[in-house]
């Protein structure tokens, strides 16, 4: 355990010996009209943008502009193979071999085509469990799925739920579902990192509990790629998703990235929506050859992909690569773990954090519950351009993330925060 202290001192004295403090730099962070930055809390929705991201976006505008379509081959970064440059940093961030990762798609789309291969139902096994606190668009991706097999979501959607009185999930849960319902149950899908509470999972035990059953176990891992190391490889999922404008800093609406279990690198058994881009490469452009669909994730392709969106993923995954999951997650422990300990310093009764205390089981958010539900809380700290969003009934969720946040930013949040508080 870290030994905190209070006092600004402190706050600087940290980011003085932080050994990743730089990074902030490479990252363009918003200011108010006077020029002073802002305290940015929600990468967790949208990171920032890294200032290499318009040189590499730049790039593929000019060999465009210059090359036509020969820059598919001719680009410095040659369009055709492009989503590979990518890969194999992608896989060691999800703890994940290469054949087992591709980028491709957005992630509601990817869930979808995911359980087209992963979700088979059976007349008497047919049932889908989700977290009760489920991201919406999950919510609605699992229960269309059912009702596109003729299944009745009241009946078919089970869902995970955390005990009377308290927020947070607890495992035992799942495994008392699993007992009783397991025979009918054919898919788990869970958040790897719940958007909404901040809870980091166990996700090998899920696999665990889920494989025991028969089931197919899938990880939304939108919230934890780039922030908590899943090994999803170990972890012995099936499948996974997640977007890259959160915690991967690829901007707005960027692609998403996808996790098939090497076990099924080479499972041509398994149905799936397929394209041109699923195609073996070796025949790909023979135009006329039946399908073969290539092995691992990228076998789950379809279109050829938009390398605008790419350029901007390759860009931060440069920075990924240079400073590596162990070093940001390290940090990010600490950075949280100092806003935790300031936030109970204040020991205020209106305000309370419902992310798990021990590290391991979350990653960079913290979500604090607001007494009442009263929404000017947050309205106050965004017009003081302390940046964290609001998640209705009534949390507030901040994020201070190991790339860009600093002790410091942390350390006038809080004061900020204790302002209005005390006001
Ligand atoms: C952010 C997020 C999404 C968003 O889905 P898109 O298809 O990228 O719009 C979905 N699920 C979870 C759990 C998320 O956190």
């Amino acid at each position: 355990m870290t030994n905190y202290k209070p006092g600004i001192d402190y706050a600087k004295a940290q980011d003085q010996k932080d050994p990743l403090a730089h990074y902030r730099e490479k990252f363009y962070i918003p200011k108010n009209t006077n020029g002073d930055e802002w305290l940015y809390f929600t990468g967790n929705s949208l990171g920032l943008q890294p200032k290499e991201t318009k040189n590499h976006i730049q790039q593929e505008l000019d060999d465009w502009a210059n090359l036509g379509v020969e820059g598919h081959f001719e680009a410095k970064n040659p369009w055709m193979p492009y989503h590979e440059f990518l890969t194999k940093t992608m896989a060691e961030i999800v703890g994940a071999k290469p054949i087992e990762v591709v980028i491709m798609n957005t992630l509601t789309t990817n869930l979808h085509l995911l359980m087209v291969s992963f979700y088979q139902p059976t007349k008497t096994k047919y049932k889908i469990v989700i977290e009760s606190d489920a991201f919406p668009s999950d919510r609605y991706a699992v229960e269309t799925q059912l009702q596109f097999h003729g299944f009745d979501p009241s009946e078919s959607l089970v869902e995970w739920t955390p005990r009377n009185g308290e927020t947070l999930l607890n495992i035992e849960d799942l495994e008392s579902i699993l007992e009783t319902q397991g025979d009918e149950i054919a898919m788990l899908l869970i958040g790897g990192v719940n958007y909404y509470t901040g809870q980091y999972l166990d996700l090998k035990r899920i696999a665990e509990l889920g494989h025991q059953q028969g089931c197919k176990v899938g990880i939304d891992l939108a919230h934890g790629v780039g922030n908590i190391q899943p090994n999803l490889h170990e972890s012995g999922v099936d499948f996974a998703a997640w977007c890259t404008y959160k915690y991967m800093n690829s901007g707005p609406g960027s692609l998403g990235g996808i996790f098939v279990h090497e076990r099924y690198a080479n499972d041509t058994s398994l149905k799936r929506f397929a394209g041109w881009w699923s195609q073996n490469k070796a025949t790909r452009f023979d135009m006329r050859q039946p399908l073969d669909i290539t092995p691992g994730a990228e076998g789950w392709q379809l279109s050829n992909p938009p390398i605008l969106s790419m350029a901007a993923i390759k860009a931060s995954l440069e920075l990924f690569n240079e400073v590596g999951m162990p070093a940001l997650r390290e940090k990010s422990i600490k950075l949280t773990g100092y806003m935790e300990y300031l936030i109970l310093e204040l020991q205020n009764e209106n305000i309370s954090i419902i992310t798990p205390k021990d590290p391991e089981q979350r990653g960079c958010q913290l979500s604090i519950q607001v007494k009442n539900a009263n929404k000017s809380l947050h309205t106050k700290l965004t017009a003081a351009y302390v940046i964290t969003d609001w998640r209705t009934p009534d949390v507030i969720r901040c994020a201070p993330t190991p790339f860009y946040n600093s002790f410091e930013d942390v350390y006038k949040m809080v004061e900020i925060l204790k302002t209005i508080l005390n006001a």
